[in-house]
């Protein structure tokens, strides 16, 4: 590496440590990020300087002074950019547009039956351009579209396998032909897990067991996620649980989604989870019949994983998101199947209740464009 590129290396270091250090801290001067990150305030207000012109800081009134003259108060803008999120499953699409905080700014959800023809991929791009002028969101400052879907990417991000989506190496770019934006794709329960990590509430090490429509989920190592050797990691909906048991579909007998898709709890009150919830708290016998058996196999679930990764297990997808109430319950279960301590606190609820596989692809657009600033 020549002088010059070197020295234009540490500048960028520079300026993306200072960034990301407003961005933690909310409201931050001058002095105390050249104190925090060992850099002169000479070089700390001239990339303030560069991330100001560049619209991604701005100047937010005084901090309290503690003796002296009142320092400016630094914060990061954050609607500097956005980028939308898709997650597209059997029967719906769920689109959100979401900022540089990962807040959810715009949302929508409409019936949308996937299919791999043009029609489709028409019907996709209006729901989303839709979305964007309804919300008034400016355009130019959309980096682009993460898409969620449940299948298997393979490494280049281009086709997916599916036995969910009628989709067998599908080409991806296929589905987003109409839309004007950059696209990338990844899995949905991956892309959850992604979402989690980024409400910051999360360890930096701990498996995401997706409960929706399918189960999957994802292993994140030292915050960021592990794909596995063939883009297969975290496929827990597919580890067996009961030998020779209820048909997948998959194709195999047993397997942990035969009995943990949310759709067994949701089915009993007409497609909605919610309801089914509310039935079960209400005392609806058989809502409570099912539940009950519901955690029991989810439990055994939830230990294997234990066993496997010991770290903490995070509750998603659909049913996670009403998973609040019922998580001293599922952690006693967990805890009598535990070899060795009957502790069951490592089971946690997630944090990113609303819609996280669309939320995580979208992020994966935003990590991407702070890792360049
Ligand atoms: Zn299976």
């Amino acid at each position: 590496m020549n002088g010059a590129a070197s020295s234009m290396d540490v500048k960028k270091e520079n300026r993306n440590r200072i960034y990301r250090l407003i961005a933690r801290n909310g409201l931050i001067s001058k002095a105390d990020i050249a104190r925090r990150l060992h850099v002169s305030l000479p070089t700390v207000a001239q990339n303030v300087r560069d991330l100001m012109t560049g619209g991604l800081v701005r100047e937010n009134g005084n901090l309290e002074s503690t003796g002296g003259r009142k320092a400016v108060a630094l914060t990061r803008v954050k609607n500097a950019r956005t980028a939308v999120g898709i997650d597209i499953t059997r029967l719906h699409v769920a689109v959100v547009v979401v900022d540089m905080e990962g807040e959810v700014v715009a949302r929508a959800r409409k019936p949308l039956p996937f299919a791999t023809n043009s029609a489709y991929a028409r019907t996709l791009a209006r729901v989303v351009n839709r979305l964007v002028s309804d919300s008034g969101i400016e355009k130019n400052g959309i980096l682009g579209a993460g898409v969620a879907l449940p299948g298997i990417l393979d490494p280049d991000g281009r086709k997916v396998d599916s036995y969910v989506l009628p989709a067998d190496g599908h080409e991806c770019a296929a589905i987003t032909r109409y839309l004007d934006y950059p696209c990338v794709f990844c899995n949905d329960a991956n892309a959850a897990g992604l979402a989690e990590l980024w409400t910051g509430q999360s360890p930096d090490t701990f498996v995401y067991l997706s409960l929706s429509n399918s189960v999957g989920g994802a292993v994140i190592l030292d915050r960021k996620l592990y794909s596995g050797g063939s883009e297969r990691a975290g496929e827990f909906g597919h580890l067996t649980l009961v030998r020779g048991g209820d048909r997948c579909y998959c194709g195999k007998r047993g397997c942990i989604d035969a009995y943990c898709n949310a759709g067994l709890l949701s089915d009993l009150a007409g497609g909605n989870i919610a309801a089914f919830f509310q039935n079960m708290e209400l005392g609806d016998r058989s809502a409570q019949a099912a539940w009950n058996r519901y955690l029991d196999y989810l439990a055994t679930a939830v230990n294997d994983l234990r066993m496997a990764f010991d770290c903490d297990v995070i509750i998603g997808g659909y049913v996670g998101a009403h998973m609040a109430k019922h998580l001293d319950d599922l952690r006693q279960r967990a805890a009598k199947l535990d070899t060795f301590l009957p502790d069951g606190s490592y089971v946690k609820v997630c944090r990113c209740l609303f819609e996280p596989s669309a939320v995580g692809a979208a992020l994966l657009h935003i990590e991407r464009f702070i890792d360049s600033i």
